[in-house]
């Protein structure tokens, strides 16, 4: 059985001792799961000092971004060379990274490259735009997504990824209902079976992302083959995101309990 994923993309908010007062509360509210991952995305500032302060068996680290090359002279960029030791995970091709900084579907590819070459999990982030899911075009988007982002990977490597279906009409305005997530949740993983293996397509782990808050969580967790979600701005509500992560544990332990997902 897959575990259960859920990271908080607390985006460019929070300056240091905002995000280490905010891993206080949630260190708080959320107790030791086994059967759940929690991860905060903070700012690459914070990154250093919360790796001290964090409860490694409730929290693990990810970076929001980070550069492809390992070293060299790239003004203002950090590599994934640079955050091995402070990171398990690192978000790449998020829909902000794609649209405000242009990052084209070529630079996603080689920093999924660098991710794994540094042995940091990539969070690769697909999702169509309102118009292409308007003209028909979201499994064309997530297709050629997909097929670039991995190009460089061998099956046994993209089991090991985590891939965030993150609809970009969705984020931070409404959450996408549970039969388009299926549908996009369903596609991926047999992309990855067709192109890759099966073995790939049952290990890799796919979340969603898109307002997600407490009042949606148990409608998109019944959702067939979810992992889990990447969440914005309710990652920065201490009391929704533990909310979230313990409606999440809730969830995941009845279904053991009841012999389902195994
Ligand atoms: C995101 O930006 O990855 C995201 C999912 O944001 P929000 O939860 O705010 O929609």
């Amino acid at each position: 059985m897959r575990k259960l994923l859920i990271v908080g993309n607390w985006k460019m908010h929070l300056n240091a001792s905002q995000a280490s007062l905010l891993l206080h509360r949630l260190s708080e509210r959320i107790k030791i799961h086994h059967d759940i991952e929690v991860v905060l995305a903070p700012s690459m500032l914070a990154l250093q000092p919360l790796s001290t302060q964090i409860d490694r068996r409730k929290f693990r680290l990810a970076s929001q971004n980070a550069y492809f090359h390992d070293e060299g002279a790239f003004t203002g960029e950090v590599s994934f060379t640079m955050l091995r030791e402070l990171v398990h995970y690192g978000i790449i091709g998020h829909s902000e990274r794609r649209h405000i900084f242009d990052e084209d579907l070529n630079m996603v590819r080689d920093k999924v490259a660098a991710a794994i070459r540094n042995e940091i999990t990539p969070i690769l982030c697909v999702g169509e735009t309102k118009h292409e899911r308007d003209e028909g075009e979201t499994k064309q988007v997530l297709h050629d997504q997909l097929m670039t982002a991995l190009s460089n990977l061998t099956a046994h490597e993209v089991g090991k990824t985590v891939i965030a279906y993150e609809p970009v009409w969705a984020i931070g305005q409404v959450a996408a209902k549970p039969d388009q997530v299926e549908a996009a949740v369903t596609y991926i993983r047999r992309y990855i079976g067709d192109v890759f293996n099966e073995l790939a397509a049952k290990k890799v782990r796919v979340l969603y992302g898109g307002d997600v808050a407490p009042e949606v969580i148990h409608g998109l967790l019944a959702v067939p083959g979810i992992d889990g979600f990447l969440i914005g701005h309710s990652s920065l509500n201490y009391e929704s995101f533990a909310g979230i992560v313990e409606a999440a544990h809730r969830w995941q332990r009845n279904r053991r309990s009841s012999g389902e997902g195994e």
